[in-house]
């Protein structure tokens, strides 16, 4: 058997990749993960830094097995390894604290490192999946060779795209209110949160411990957010809901960075300006498969292709995909994890039917 040639790399650090580790590990398939470079600048800015969109997130209250009222020492106690340097420390753990999403990957990367999974914290650029075995090309140009491979990229936060946001990033214009709202730019200031989502009242109600009044910008006239998370925003008297307004413009100077927000009234076209020192975009996600490209199907806005029902199977036979990458509908962490030990399981069973393992 040829040593330099992988039976299983993962690529991705969410709870897909990690689950589909743990799995492969156990089943002695020896995986590499490629994680991430935490490193990377562009990672940061555009929120796809290692342990994926968990790592930005705070208290997870839906994940099965961490009720509230875990202790902080208890997870200390499982993890072997200091804490890394994206274990975001604005994240003090409440006294009824269930577990947070930093914390939950760090985990799940234990996990998967105690069954010997080998972690490479590198972005891989390119694939070439036309030749038998497949190449992996990572950011300083290295090379992996293997038999197959599973995609557990997850998404990330989109932007609006206009310039303005663009000019003010970071600087006042963020899509995580985890990684930034803790800065010192944002105290005692006006906030505003931009999507109607689960993400944006999410991250309205954390700002609200930092800022002096959080407005939340939603374009219909309704919350796309499940009832529960409606409930908090509606009930926060720090939170100010725009029903049908949108961001026109973010305003600002050199030094001052964001000073406002201009937003319409898309019924009435009446134009307001909201003094904010902060603007977080919370309007969806969109896939990382740009390393993808033409190598394997995805649909109109990007997301994997899963070609078979109920299985793993990508367009090319030996890819797997897992989690939110090949998911723009569920895009739950429980729901990544399942499908990445569904991915562990068929390549295990690709390799087996192949007489590889
Ligand atoms: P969603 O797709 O659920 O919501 C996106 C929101 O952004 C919608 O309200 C949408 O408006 C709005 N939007 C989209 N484009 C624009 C635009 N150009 N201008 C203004 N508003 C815009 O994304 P989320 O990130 O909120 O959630 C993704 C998934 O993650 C969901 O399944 C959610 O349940 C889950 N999640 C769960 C959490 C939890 O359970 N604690 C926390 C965070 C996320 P419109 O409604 O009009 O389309």
């Amino acid at each position: 058997m040829d040593q330099s040639v992988e039976n299983v790399v993962i690529i991705g650090s969410g709870p897909a990749g990690w689950a589909a580790a743990i799995y492969t590990a156990r089943a002695n398939l020896k995986p590499l993960v490629i994680e991430g470079d935490p490193t990377s600048e562009v990672n940061r800015q555009q929120g796809t830094i290692p342990l994926g969109q968990l790592a930005l997130t705070t208290e997870v209250e839906n994940y099965p097995g961490w009720p509230a009222g875990h202790t902080r020492e208890l997870l200390k106690s499982a993890l072997t390894d200091e804490s890394l340097p994206y274990w975001v420390a604005a994240n003090k753990p409440q006294p009824n604290h269930g577990i947070n999403g930093p914390e939950l990957m760090e985990l799940m990367r234990q996990q998967a490192r105690n069954f010997g999974t080998r972690i490479v914290s590198k972005d891989v650029v390119r694939v070439d999946f036309a030749d038998r075995p497949f190449t992996l090309t990572t950011h300083d140009g290295q090379q992996v060779r293997t038999r197959t491979v599973i995609v557990a990229t997850g998404a990330r936060a989109n932007y609006l795209g206009m310039p303005s946001e663009d000019r003010y990033k970071n600087r006042g214009v963020s899509a995580c209110a985890v990684c930034d709202g803790a800065l010192p730019r944002f105290r005692q200031k006006g906030i505003a949160v931009i999507g109607g989502g689960d993400s944006a009242v999410e991250e309205a109600t954390y700002l609200t411990k930092f800022g002096s009044k959080v407005n939340l910008l939603v374009r219909r006239d309704a919350l796309r957010a499940s009832k529960i998370m409606q409930a908090r925003a509606m009930e926060n008297p720090k939170i100010e809901i725009h029903w049908n307004t949108e961001l026109e413009e973010v305003l600002g100077t050199e030094e001052a960075g964001v000073t406002g927000a201009l937003v319409k009234n898309n019924k009435t076209g009446q134009l307001r300006e909201l003094p904010v020192s902060g603007v977080f975009l919370a309007i969806g996600h969109t896939p990382n498969t740009g390393f993808l490209v033409g190598q394997v199907k995805t649909n109109e806005t990007g997301y994997i292709v899963w070609t078979t029902l109920a299985r793993t199977y990508t367009s090319v036979e030996g890819v797997f995909a897992a989690g939110d990458v090949a998911d723009d509908y569920y895009r739950q962490a429980i729901t990544a994890a399942g499908t990445g030990c569904m991915a562990a399981l068929d390549a295990e069973r690709y390799l087996a039917h192949h007489g590889h393992v």
